[in-house]
């Protein structure tokens, strides 16, 4: 497993692998190409199919120029490495290619060239069983996990992510206006919270949970500055789950900061052994993922054993096994950003429910993860960022 940092990165919505990665990948090609005349930028696969609606021309335009970028859409085109693959050519003034280079966007916020190893890893730990047993046998919580691995240096990083979190959710509560693309959708995240709080306190949870989860995702979709966990088309789950702990529920920023620590050890499971990109599995490994690592951080929260915090994550993935990516006109707006509110009210539910248990359970949430990958395979690829099945084709 890779370090926490890989997982969580700070950057600009609204796509971790449709913008955050494709921006990355063009100012490294401008850093050694800065003599071109132009650059072209061939986009193949889901990349092209969404990649208007995720605003990935506009990212990369914004690196090199829009009058020097010229964007080539290869939907129909599927790499073989990955289906988020991109091309960077530098011309002359002739149009004569000068360099090039083809790199994928692999998910959540990662490139990868084909045949390179990826981002070292700095875990000994091959699955989750193995992070809960070394936990079980040291008698330590589960966060620790991470600093035993990473050193005490990860959890200032963690600091610097809670920080961010936050920040964004404060944003997202106060801009009130319509986000960007087609679909002139209005923010909602200004008024849940008003309406959350003037309901009894014991009945402001769901719309205060939705709102911080949808102030996250507005940001996200109207371009902000987010944190991606584990992408940005899902955000707003653990980002708002834990705002709503802090505000609500007396929790302190080092207990969240140790939360993020074990939220990120189930988001690097998954990525180590399933996947967090929609172009790969579909919708279940960005809001299913999210909602299993606020799921494992609640159960935390509220003082789960090692066996209640997995099993809180287990069931937030389980029940959204197959969940489709179908944006409407391929903006990460419809459905994603109503999906992190339902999925931060998921959470909390799933790890009140492991909580209810003694922590025992049929199904490891190693299981889901395979269960998962499998199911990601097996669904056809309109289902998978592309904008061509679903709610994609029916909304109108
Ligand atoms: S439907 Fe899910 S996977 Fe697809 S773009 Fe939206 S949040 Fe990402």
């Amino acid at each position: 497993m890779q370090s926490l940092r890989e997982l969580y990165r700070i950057g600009m919505g609204p796509s971790s692998s449709h913008t955050m990665a494709p921006r990355r990948a063009a100012q490294y090609f401008l850093d050694h190409n800065q003599k071109a005349a132009a650059y072209r930028v061939t986009l193949y696969g889901s990349l092209a199919a969404t990649g208007k609606g995720h605003f990935t021309d506009q990212a990369v335009m914004e690196v090199f120029g829009t009058d020097k970028t010229r964007i080539v859409w290869l939907k129909d085109t599927v790499l073989p490495y990955h289906a988020n693959a991109m091309k960077f050519e530098a011309l002359d003034a002739k149009e004569n290619t000068l360099a090039q280079w083809t790199t994928y966007s692999v998910g959540g916020g990662a490139l990868q060239d084909e045949g390179e190893a990826p981002a070292q890893e700095v875990y000994a730990f091959k699955n989750f069983t193995e992070i809960v047993d070394w936990a079980t046998s040291q008698g330590r919580p589960l966060w620790t996990a991470a600093v035993e691995s990473e050193g005490e240096e990860i959890m200032s990083y963690l600091a610097t992510v809670w920080n961010q979190m936050q920040a964004c959710v404060r944003r997202g509560l106060e801009h009130e206006d319509v986000l960007p693309g087609g679909l002139r959708l209005a923010r909602k995240a200004y008024s849940f919270y008003k309406k959350a709080l003037a309901q009894r306190p014991d009945l402001s949870r769901t719309g205060l949970l939705s709102a911080y989860a949808l102030a996250v995702s507005e940001e996200n979709a109207g371009r902000g500055i987010v944190v991606t966990a584990p992408t940005c088309g899902s955000c707003g789950v653990v980002a708002g789950v834990l705002y709503y702990l802090k505000y609500h529920r007396n929790v302190t920023d080092r207990e969240i900061i140790n939360a993020l620590a074990t939220a990120g050890l189930v988001g690097n499971t998954v990525k180590q052994n399933g996947s967090i990109s929609g172009a790969e599995v579909g919708c279940q490994g960005e809001i299913g993922v999210a909602c299993a690592m606020a799921a494992a951080a609640v159960a935390q929260l509220f003082g789960g054993t090692v066996s209640q915090i997995e099993y809180a994550a287990e069931i937030g993935l389980e029940h959204f096994l197959g969940l489709t990516c179908d944006p409407v006109m391929g903006l990460v707006q419809i459905p994603c950003i109503e999906r992190n509110a339902i999925a931060a009210n998921r959470a909390v539910a799933a790890a009140e429910y492991a909580l209810y248990t003694d922590g025992q359970h049929r199904v490891s949430f190693d299981d889901v993860v395979k269960a998962m990958r499998q199911t990601g395979h097996d669904l056809p690829p309109l289902y998978k960022e592309t904008a061509e099945g679903g709610l994609a084709t029916l909304y109108k």
